[in-house]
């Protein structure tokens, strides 16, 4: 296959990538406006194998179809986006034209030059604030409500898909729906596996996910940190969430371009289906990094549901997706490694 990464220097991109580059031998096309994407994070995949790499921000659309015609592009990951939710609450527009817009156009662009597959990151944002939690986590069919501008963002970005799969049966997709991607690039230094080196992981500043913010107290970046509201109905008080570790996500991607070759067009849940909550990872991260650190409580955050748990039997049992890395102690230590070297 010939494939083209959009945002492939971002954070699970990047990762997506190296699966591709170490693992297969599809020819590669990065495709990157490096507005968060990291270059250090192309020159180590590059390390790996050669690829193309285009400095090319979506928008610029009317530059696409050279782009996929010069590569004989088959098959689109689709990651480029604005992915920070308070930010999409303060500017919308920016998250409907670097989202929805966006992958509109790129779907434009696929249809009339011969791309047959489309894989889509989608976020489990769209099912909103759920209510209640149903007993076997959310699955598929959950009703998508989102409450920011983001969420809804990436449901708009869905609905084009599917109808542009519905009107050209030559174009199939696969939508995921991510739950909450944490950890860094599990890769050991030695063969008995006691020294993990992570090469590549979240290097985006400013972070505002729970494992990142840990690691960065765990490393001495950070001098404390708050869990944000601890009376919501659930083990300890504190939000729960199904944490999956980046390389188990990124090996669905590789998993989904080969599923498209025999299966029809679908929308997949990633999440392992099970939930820990912010008192759980915070004492995970002290522990395998036998660090302390102060925390301290404040306010819920706006928006923020008690917990979001995936059901993930679709993939599971369509796509015979096994994860490797369920294991928050091994998501916390590989964020901690990647954090000490950023
Ligand atoms: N959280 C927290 N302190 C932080 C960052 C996050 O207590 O500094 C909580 C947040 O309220 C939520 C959970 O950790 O319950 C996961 O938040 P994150 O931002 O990582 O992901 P989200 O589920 O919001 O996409």
């Amino acid at each position: 296959m010939n494939i083209l990464i959009t945002g492939g220097a971002g954070y699970i991109g990047s990762h997506v990538a190296k699966q591709l580059l170490e693992t297969t031998d599809h020819t590669i096309t990065i495709l990157d406006n490096l507005s968060t994407g990291s270059p250090k994070t192309l020159e180590t995949l590059k390390t790996i194998r050669d690829f193309e790499f285009v400095k090319l921000d979506l928008k610029a659309f009317d530059k696409i179809p050279e782009v996929l015609q010069k590569h004989q592009i088959d098959t689109i990951i689709h990651f480029a986006a604005s992915i920070v939710v308070p930010e999409s609450v303060e500017n919308p527009l920016k998250y409907y034209m670097n989202n929805t817009v966006n992958t509109t156009n790129l779907i434009k662009c696929a249809l009339e030059n011969g791309v047959g597959k489309f894989v889509f990151s989608s976020t489990a944002a769209t099912y909103g604030e759920p209510d209640s939690l149903p007993i076997n986590g959310i699955d598929e069919n959950f009703p998508t409500k989102p409450i920011n501008p983001y969420g809804m963002s990436k449901l708009m970005s869905e609905q084009v898909i599917q109808d542009a799969a519905k009107a050209n049966a030559d174009f199939k997709y696969v939508i995921f729906r991510y739950f909450n991607v944490a950890g860094a690039d599990i890769y050991y230094d030695d063969s008995a596996h006691t020294q993990l080196n992570p090469r590549i992981g979240q290097s985006f500043p400013n972070a505002t996910h729970l494992i990142k913010i840990a690691s960065e107290c765990a490393v001495g970046k950070r001098e404390k940190m708050a869990i944000f509201g601890d009376d919501f109905y659930t083990i300890d008080g504190t939000g729960v969430r199904d944490y999956i570790h980046v390389d188990d996500l990124a090996d669905a991607h590789i998993k989904a371009i080969h599923y498209l070759d025999e299966n029809p067009s679908d929308i997949f849940n990633v999440g392992y289906g099970q939930g820990f909550s912010v008192r759980q990872v915070i004492e995970a991260m002290k522990e395998v990094t036998e660090t302390d650190f102060p925390v301290e409580h404040a306010p819920r955050r706006a928006g923020d549901p008690a917990a979001l748990i995936s059901d993930n039997t679709k993939i599971k049992s369509k796509m015979q997706w096994i994860p490797k890395y369920k294991d928050l102690a091994l998501i916390c230590h590989s964020a901690y490694e990647w954090e000490k070297k950023l």
